[in-house]
């Protein structure tokens, strides 16, 4: 049996699945049309700083997933860190999520927990008792003036909609904690890979029957070559775009550089419409054990993704899921390819998430080759 494999894509879902299949036994080539390995979470050192800088934007990495947390520690020592974001809203700063600091300060308060439940309650909109949009759950659950200070213009300019565009899905728990935990995720682990995101990616890659080809595109008219490929690029680009493009937003940063510490705190997020951004990050936070006396920060804007961008957010309209499903159906009849991770299957992953599904990718192409089965083009429903 022919067992060369082909990788399109050298992020942790190409990565992952790629060692997996490599210490079963197979050929892996991986192509990768970026000069770097790790995807989006690649992670550089910034020569004049010395910062180590997350080139496509601030990534944390948590999970509550055990065997992700033992995966990624098998390849890097992982350091304490806790993600902590700040708003910035009407000239004051906040904490986020909205927590019982935030209450208080906000309406000038004291309230215990209890109290500020009962006073969140009494701001809810009680009139709207089937709520639609995202603006209908967001006045439901904390009512107008917490809505307008955090929520409002953020969603404007992080999805380019007004909150009455977007589904009330969005918001499907309330967004407060009547506590001062600011801890920004709720995971049971948290951390950053001591060496950056890319040093991880190359570790997991390094194991014998693994060939990398950078700066290579891959076509798919050359999939016959391979008894099976990976794809973890655009779905929609597999197939040239016959049912459209696919939307996505993408984002451009603005880099400056400065001595000593910028703004205390590694991300800043902007939610008011006082700055046309939508949040600084200054990267030398993400490492606290290290010491640099420069520092270099990224302010973040949100705009729609046209053809020569980097798509980074999937929209996932109603719309956009009906020309989703059409690229399923056709990618369910394509032979001995399974599209993988957050651009194969046009939805946004976490870093762990992703991680986790490469590993059942792999386990399910294992047993499908052990029981001379198809493997299927997806191992998760995208349309799920
Ligand atoms: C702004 C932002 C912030 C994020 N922050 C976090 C965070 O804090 N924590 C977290 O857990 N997750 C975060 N994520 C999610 C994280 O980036 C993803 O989980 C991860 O990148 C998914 O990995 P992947 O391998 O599926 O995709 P990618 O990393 O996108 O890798 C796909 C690779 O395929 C390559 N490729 C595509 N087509 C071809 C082709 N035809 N030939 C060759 N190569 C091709 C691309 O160049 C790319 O390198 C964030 C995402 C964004 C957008």
């Amino acid at each position: 049996m022919q067992k060369n494999i082909a990788i399109v894509g050298a992020g942790f879902s190409g990565a992952v699945i790629a060692r997996q299949l490599a210490e079963a036994g197979y050929q892996v080539e991986i192509f990768e049309s970026r000069p770097h390995i790790a995807g989006n979470c690649h992670s550089e050192r910034d020569a004049e700083t010395g910062v180590m800088v997350h080139i496509y934007g601030p990534h944390i990495f948590h999970t509550d997933i055990e065997r992700v947390w033992e995966y990624v520690n098998r390849y890097s020592r992982f350091m304490p860190y806790v993600n902590r974001v700040k708003a910035i809203t009407n000239n004051s700063v906040y904490t986020l999520p909205i927590n019982l600091l935030t209450i208080n300060q906000f309406f000038g308060k004291t309230f215990r927990p209890a109290e500020a439940q009962e006073f969140l309650a009494s701001l809810g909109d009680k009139s709207i008792e089937n709520p639609v949009t995202f603006e209908d759950q967001a006045l439901r659950f904390v009512g107008k003036e917490l809505y307008e200070a955090f929520f409002k213009t953020y969603t404007v300019k992080q999805w380019g909609m007004q909150p009455t565009e977007l589904p009330a899905s969005i918001l499907k728990r309330l967004p407060v904690r009547f506590n001062y935990d600011d801890n920004y995720f709720a995971h049971k682990y948290q951390g950053m890979p001591e060496n950056g995101y890319t040093d991880l990616v190359e570790k997991i890659m390094d194991v014998p029957g693994i060939t990398l080809h950078l700066n290579t595109k891959f076509d798919p008219a050359n999939k016959g070559d391979y008894a099976h490929v990976f794809y973890s690029g655009p779905i929609d680009a597999w197939f040239k775009h016959s049912e459209g493009r696919l939307p996505y937003r993408t984002l451009d940063f603005e880099v400056f550089r400065d001595t000593g510490d910028y703004q205390g705190n590694a991300v800043i997020n902007y939610c008011d419409d006082s700055q046309p951004y939508t949040r600084i990050t200054e990267h030398k936070h993400f490492s606290p054990w290290e010491k640099h006396e420069k520092t270099l920060m990224y302010k973040e804007y949100s705009r729609q993704c046209e053809e020569k961008d980097i798509p980074y957010y999937p929209i996932r309209q109603a719309r956009d899921k009906q020309q989703l499903e059409r690229y399923v159906t056709v990618a369910r009849e394509e032979p001995n390819v399974t599209f993988v991770g957050r651009l194969g299957t046009y939805r946004y992953l976490d870093m762990d998430v992703t991680i986790n599904e490469a590993l059942d990718t792999a386990d399910k192409f294992l047993e499908c080759a052990k029981g001379n089965e198809r493997m299927p083009a997806f191992v998760i429903d995208p349309l799920a």
